[in-house]
């Protein structure tokens, strides 16, 4: 035990984790089963993560449950049933909540403290770690899984504290529920997220207004209730969906099977498109065919398939027009899935604005004011506005590396990791999700999450096997991975639309696709083969 300058003992633990989303349960018990003494802190008063905080109106996974879970608990996957195909908040909640019971996680968790800086002391090779609550630790080892989708854009206009209703970010929504009857209710966004609050609010609520910059792609979803035949069903078949899972790009039980784009005529084409949409699910986007995120023309058919999708939803011609995505092609931005999306704006209480041509300028008393003086008075304003993603939640907290170089301001240069999981100049700093390994989509969280925290917790065991203190990728190991990365994200369309994965949704944040997209299996084989010869490209302390 280390003192600090007042001479208090500081408490030390091996291993610190930040965050109790899928990854941070998740390296919690990995760690305990290795039997190292470990702290875990939660800036939430439950588990959950993502869905913790994401309890906005209409809020569910676009992943089939039976590949949207954690597959090495045997005894939580034989007592564990889902309801429906794709489980909403509250399930998936529920369900984090049962893994950390089961294996009495809570008791190494700190909930409601937030950690706010990390010091990296090189002389001990230790990090002290400091939360908003007051604690200070020290620990060789600091594990940050802190979401890749968890630093909220909340005031992306001024005047918020004007507004004399209700508003709210779409991942901070309040636990007590929100009465919508009679209300004026204006949504923000047209994400995943806004694409299922505005389905769901519109019914509730006297008028919706939704303010759309970018029109969205969606595929509709195929969601259905399992009942217990069901449920036994499925976990026969969970060895074969967890094998073809971890055999696919994208981590999901399905992959591109169609063979090439090329190798059919348009109307075999056609019959995939009709089939995979039908199915409901992820597949459309990525299990149909690999050419859609590389060739323009193949792009340019999907895309069109698509869009006739929409146009026949929508009566009013016009208002089909708006909502047609025209300048990027389909599965170059994160695609949701909806339920009933499109047809709301059939319904006559609901009004979409485009704010493209006449930007939001800013909150006023009573609703929402556009550039151009036209004004839309609200009751509750929700601003589905996304997340600072992939570097927000850990710029957020003060990282202090090796020399006195910060992390923030690493990444406020230029983003970038090894592998996704450590970064020169921050030795023994864990980033489970940071950019440049797969994620949100690309990839299927828990299996990527789950991957990553293995691939940090094997190097752990290698330190302790050979008695090593610190480890860290060289600078050249560094430029070597973000060429790669780069490399096979430039060879790809997703690169040349603006979004979230681009980091073009916050300002002045350098453009970097922050999703590995080489695919689950090469990263998986890419790790392995750094960790089976001995690190290289690491330096050891
Ligand atoms: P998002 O995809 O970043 O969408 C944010 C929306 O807010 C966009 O439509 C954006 O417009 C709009 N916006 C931001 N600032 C604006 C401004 N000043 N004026 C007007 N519009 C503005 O965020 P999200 O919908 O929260 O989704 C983020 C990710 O979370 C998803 O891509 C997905 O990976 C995950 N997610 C998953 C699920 C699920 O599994 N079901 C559900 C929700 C979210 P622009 O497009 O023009 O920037």
């Amino acid at each position: 035990m280390n003192n600090d300058k007042a001479g208090q003992s500081i408490p030390h633990y091996d291993a610190v984790v930040v965050g109790a989303g899928l990854a941070g349960l998740y390296t919690l018990h990995r760690l305990r089963e290795m039997g190292k003494n470990v702290i875990a802190f939660e800036a939430g008063d439950g588990v959950g993560g993502t869905w913790y905080w994401n309890r906005y109106p209409g809020c569910r996974v676009d992943a089939q449950c039976y590949n949207y879970q954690y597959w090495f608990p045997e005894q939580v996957l034989k007592s564990w049933d889902w309801s429906e195909r794709f489980p909403s908040q509250p399930e998936n909640e529920a369900y984090l909540n049962f893994v950390a019971d089961t294996y009495d996680l809570r008791r190494d968790l700190h909930f409601h403290t937030r950690v706010t800086r990390g010091v990296y002391d090189e002389a001990r090779s230790t990090w002290r770690v400091y939360t908003d609550r007051g604690d200070v630790v020290d620990t060789p080892f600091f594990i940050c899984c802190v979401g890749i989708l968890s630093d909220a854009i909340e005031a992306p206009f001024p005047g918020r504290e004007n507004f004399k209703g209700m508003v709210c970010h779409t991942s901070r929504w309040p636990k007590t529920p929100v009465d919508f009857t009679g209300k004026r209710v204006g949504v923000v966004g047209t994400g995943a997220t806004g694409i299922q609050v505005t389905q769901t609010v519109a019914p509730l609520c006297r008028h919706l207004t939704v303010f759309q910059r970018t029109a969205n792609y969606t595929v509709p979803m195929h969601n259905y209730q399992l009942d217990d035949a069901a449920n036994r069903e499925l976990k026969q078949h969970y060895p074969e969906i967890k094998q073809r899972s971890y055999a696919s790009f994208s981590g999901f039980d399905f992959d591109f099977d169609n063979g090439s784009f090329y190798d059919h005529t348009p109307e075999e084409r056609r019959a995939i498109y009709e089939r995979l949409w039908a199915d409901g699910s992820f597949t459309f986007w990525l299990g149909s065919f690999f050419e859609l995120f590389v060739d323009e023309a193949a792009n340019q058919e999907i895309s069109d398939f698509v869009r006739a999708k929409i146009r026949a939803r929508v009566k009013d011609p016009q208002v089909a027009e708006k909502l047609m995505p025209r300048d990027y092609g389909f599965g170059t931005r994160r695609v949701p899935l909806d339920s009933g999306y499109f047809e709301t704006f059939n319904r006559d209480n609901v009004t979409l604005v485009d704010v493209k041509p006449d930007p939001i300028e800013c909150i006023t008393e009573s609703g929402l004011r556009l550039t151009s003086g036209q004004e839309y008075p609200l009751d509750i304003l929700i601003l589905a506005t996304g997340f600072d993603a992939g570097t927000g939640a850990f710029a957020a907290i003060d990282i202090h590396g090796r020399d006195g170089r910060t992390l923030k301001a690493k990444w406020d240069r230029d983003i970038r990791t090894t592998l996704g999981l450590q970064v020169e100049g921050f030795p023994n700093l864990f980033t489970i999700g940071a950019p440049l390994a797969p994620s949100t989509a690309l990839c299927n969280m828990y299996l990527c999450m789950t991957e990553q925290a293995d691939w940090a917790l094997e190097a752990i065991r290698h330190m302790d096997a050979h008695g090593l203190h610190s480890m860290e990728p060289t600078r050249e190991m560094e430029d070597a991975w973000v060429e790669h990365h780069d490399a096979i994200a430039n060879s790809t369309l997703v690169t040349k639309t603006d979004s979230w994965y681009m980091g073009c949704n916050v300002k002045g944040k350098p453009r970097r696709l922050l999703s590995y997209i080489g695919g689950s299996v090469a990263y998986r084989k890419k790790c392995d083969e750094i960790a089976e010869g001995g690190y290289a490209g690491f330096i050891f302390g």
